[in-house]
């Protein structure tokens, strides 16, 4: 044996296969779950094991041997994972994988070991292994460039995209680029036609092939119902070309996004649809400004309201009276306009004049700007401050707790 060569990389195919983890701690947490994941029967033989595998013995997924490895261990085994922290332990399993052919992975040894881990990552059905010559970190970060390139489209892996026709409602997270996930950066780059919105990461869109067709809502003519019309026409009409079309909007599209209202227009219209969820302004804004929407002992339950009617308007679906007698935390979109309505009304309804508020414009973005303040003030603060769409109110204790040098109360 020699560790001069270089492994000889092979796509094992272990689904219903056998593979035997000795060893129950962080090293074999690390490896257990990509092997659930290809398929594999996982046997995991250790006196004891991590929480984190114990949760996957009692849902099934895994079986546990709770004792030491014996040789017999192996009588069904495909591949072996020797990850004791045991040297001499490992030393066995491996001479015993040896003695029958197995291939036999150890954490302790590489040059001991018959075969190696490699940094893996995948990417629209493309498995991505790196091996280093023992050197898992730069695997790892090449593994990483790699996977970069395929998702946003660097490395253009073109002719095999998934160009099935059809609509995609993304949700493209509160405006940052990089708070989109992975599966909307997929989506984009399959995309032949992009239907976008005007709080969506715009970002991205410059990172389209120039022979994606982009139609930008914001530039739609016409009033607000009438403009959704058009926009369920677009995409169905399109999708019927036989196009791929990805709706992409600002954070989740069920999030007072009228993403389903989209989805119903291409069920009615026989067009195949799928979504991709978003990470909400609701949540990720407040967040990304230092207050979070529960905490522990001081809000136990939060409310995302919609703002864009004012809270006496006959069509609004709001019970404003017993929003105001909620204790736990209020959070507005839409809301900049009738804030001072909205302000006035909780009051009236029993909360605090001096609940603390803050009130995020742009979120997440480099113009990004917070204002605190209490339901009493906050309505001539926004008017003072000139504060403008799209921001996020947040109404409740956590914003003290979160900003307490800002209040002069105690929490
Ligand atoms: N579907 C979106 C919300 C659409 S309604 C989501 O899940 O986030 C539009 C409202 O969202 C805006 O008026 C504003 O209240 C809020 N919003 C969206 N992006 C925002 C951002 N980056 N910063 C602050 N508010 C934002």
């Amino acid at each position: 044996m020699s560790d001069d060569f270089p492994p000889y990389p092979s796509g094992l195919r272990l689904a219903g296969r056998e593979v035997v983890v000795v060893g129950g701690g962080h090293v074999a947490q690390r490896r257990v779950p990509g092997l659930i994941a290809v398929g594999a029967r996982v046997v995991v033989v250790s006196p004891v094991v991590t929480p984190a595998i114990e949760g996957l013995v009692g849902s099934g997924e895994v079986t546990w041997h709770p004792r030491g490895f014996e040789p017999a261990d192996l009588d069904q085994a495909w591949y072996v994972i020797a990850a004791t922290d045991d040297p001499a332990a490992n030393e066995l399993v491996s001479r015993v994988s040896e003695a029958r052919r197995i291939f036999c992975v150890r954490s302790d040894d590489a040059v001991k070991a018959t075969a190696w881990t490699p940094a893996v990552g995948r990417h629209a059905g493309v498995t991505v292994a790196v091996l280093g010559n023992r050197t898992p970190r730069r695997s790892a970060d090449v593994r990483d460039e790699i996977l970069t390139g395929l998702r946003n489209g660097t490395i253009a892996a073109t002719d095999h995209r998934d160009r099935t026709p059809g609509v995609v409602l993304v949700g493209g997270g509160p405006g940052n680029p990089e708070l989109v996930t992975i599966a909307a950066r997929r989506a984009l780059s399959e995309a032949d036609v992009v239907v976008a919105d005007r709080l969506a990461p715009r970002e991205l869109l410059s990172e389209l092939s120039p022979e994606v067709e982009l139609i930008d809502v914001a530039k739609l003519p016409r009033g607000r119902s009438a403009k959704q019309e058009e926009i369920n026409r677009l995409i169905v009409e399109r999708a019927k070309a036989g196009k791929c079309v990805v709706r992409f909007k600002g954070g989740d599209s069920f999030v007072f996004g009228r993403g389903f209202e989209e989805a119903i227009a291409c069920a009615e219209a026989g067009v195949p649809y799928r979504v991709v969820p978003g990470l909400t302004s609701a949540i990720s804004v407040p967040a990304l400004a230092g207050i979070p929407v529960t905490h522990r002992g001081v809000a136990h339950e939060f409310t995302v309201i919609s703002g864009h009617l004012p809270p006496d308007d006959e069509s609004s679906l709001v019970e404003w009276d017993a929003v105001a007698r909620l204790r736990g935390t209020v959070v507005l979109l839409m809301a900049v306009e009738n804030l001072p309505a909205i302000a006035a009304r909780l009051v009236a309804g029993g909360r605090k004049e001096d609940t603390p508020v803050a009130v995020v414009a742009d979120g997440t973005m480099p113009a990004e700007r917070r204002l605190f303040s209490t339901l009493g003030e906050v309505a001539d603060d926004t008017v003072r401050e000139r504060v403008q769409p799209p921001a996020i109110v947040v109404i409740g204790d956590v914003v003290a707790v979160a900003n307490p040098g800002r209040y002069s109360w105690p929490s």
